[in-house]
């Protein structure tokens, strides 16, 4: 097979002709966006219309997104003690977080791991919030302060949507804030952060058709303060994240926020259909698709077939020209038990050979005949070998 067959959106999603575009005309500029001149401002224009773009996807206001390197740096910048609000100058001296968290949340920022408390989920790979609630509830009675909470909007392993809305009006009747790592679904569904009161949301581009390396945390309120910031330097970002701009990837940043602003709708009807495809496809084998009873992004399946090792699968698929995932891509070249799966109570046989599926607008009909095609080939062969050790 010539043509490869990218089924790893989650990871990165191909990046978006209008990125491309964007990118390639801010390459082209010469000026420092910090700088008065001409040649500075018209740097600096190009940042605050992607400035512009991002907020209109999250429903923020401009002036509450602040650039950074990713997705992870945001998570750091969020996840501090020194976060102020206009009313209430108290450091925090507790971030609850999700047990399904990525591996930026779940370091826990810059709280110390003494602070650091999880929640955990259902067996579909939903954030309890019941027993978020009761936690809440806990430290009220105990006289403690409220906590900084921290919840991703989807899950990058199972896709598996959060309760964002529920865990935000609990954590504000307690008095804490509420932080959403936002990364796998602002593009991909709709995600207001005044809708859904999240108090801080990460943003980044790499997963939604934008550059790697670029991202934002967006505030809902001017009124937070993020006191000490990860990068000290220069004021920019208005003093909350230091260092030269990354102008051209800010720029196509800003141009895929646009694009799937526009596109995010029908997009995501178009998923859902090849997902529901792969998945009919899948189970008419032995598979077992993980939060599939859960409400889940319209592009992602993680699934297992009993007997299957995910790195034997991945590597026979790669060879076959498909680029899949075995859990989380962040982390692989370590083959880990996925922690995602672990909290969902699922066992580490079955959670061995979890492989991840996220496709995109532009996966088709037939490269998810041809992926099904494929795997039905490497059951078959791997049945056979297992047969031929038994004989
Ligand atoms: N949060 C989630 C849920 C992710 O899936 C990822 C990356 O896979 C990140 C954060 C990190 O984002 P970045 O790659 O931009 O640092």
């Amino acid at each position: 097979m010539s043509e490869r067959v990218y089924l790893d959106w989650n990871a990165t999603a191909p990046l978006r002709p209008e990125a491309r575009v964007a990118m390639m005309a801010a390459l082209d500029d010469v000026g420092n966006p910090s700088s008065v001149h001409h040649e500075g401002r018209a740097a600096r224009h190009r940042i605050e219309q992607a400035r512009e773009r991002v907020a209109a996807l999250v429903g923020a206001e401009p002036r509450n997104v602040v650039f950074t390197s990713g997705g992870t740096e945001a998570n750091m910048m969020a996840l501090t003690p020194a976060l102020e609000r206009a009313q209430d100058k108290t450091r925090f001296d507790r971030l609850i977080v999700s047990a399904i968290e990525h591996a930026s949340v779940r370091g826990g920022g810059r709280f110390a791991a003494h602070q650091v408390e999880v929640v955990p989920v259902t067996p579909e790979g939903v954030v309890d919030v019941a027993a978020l609630g009761c936690r809440l509830d806990e430290l009220k009675r105990q006289g403690l302060r409220p906590p900084l909470v921290s919840i991703m909007a989807a899950n990058n392993e199972t896709g598996v949507v959060q309760p964002i809305r529920a865990a935000a009006a609990m954590v504000h009747a307690a008095g804490g804030l509420l932080h959403v790592d936002a990364v796998q679904a602002v593009g991909r569904i709709p995600f207001h952060i005044n809708d859904l009161e999240a108090d801080l949301i990460t943003v980044s581009a790499h997963k939604l058709g934008g550059p790697h390396g670029v991202g934002a945390l967006v505030k809902r309120s001017a009124a937070l303060h993020l006191a000490e910031p990860v990068v000290k330097g220069g004021g920019q970002e208005r003093g909350a994240r230091a260092g030269t701009e990354n102008v051209a990837g800010i720029a196509g940043f800003g141009a895929a926020a646009a694009s799937a602003t526009v596109s995010m709708t029908a997009d995501g009807g178009r998923m859902r259909v090849m997902r529901d495809r792969l998945e009919s496809g899948l189970t008419e084998g032995p598979a077992v698709i993980f939060g599939r009873g859960a409400e889940r992004l319209p592009n992602t399946c993680l699934f297992a077939a009993p007997g299957v090792r995910a790195e034997t699968a991945l590597i026979n698929l790669d060879l076959d020209g498909f680029a899949v995932s075995a859990g989380a891509a962040c982390s692989s070249g370590k083959v880990a038990p996925s922690h995602v799966l672990a909290a969902m109570g699922v066992s580490n046989e079955l959670s061995a050979g979890a492989i991840r599926l996220s496709i995109g607008p532009g996966t088709t009909e037939n490269e998810i005949d041809l992926f099904l095609k494929a795997w039905m080939k490497l059951l078959t062969g791997l049945s056979k070998d297992r047969r031929g050790l038994a004989a």
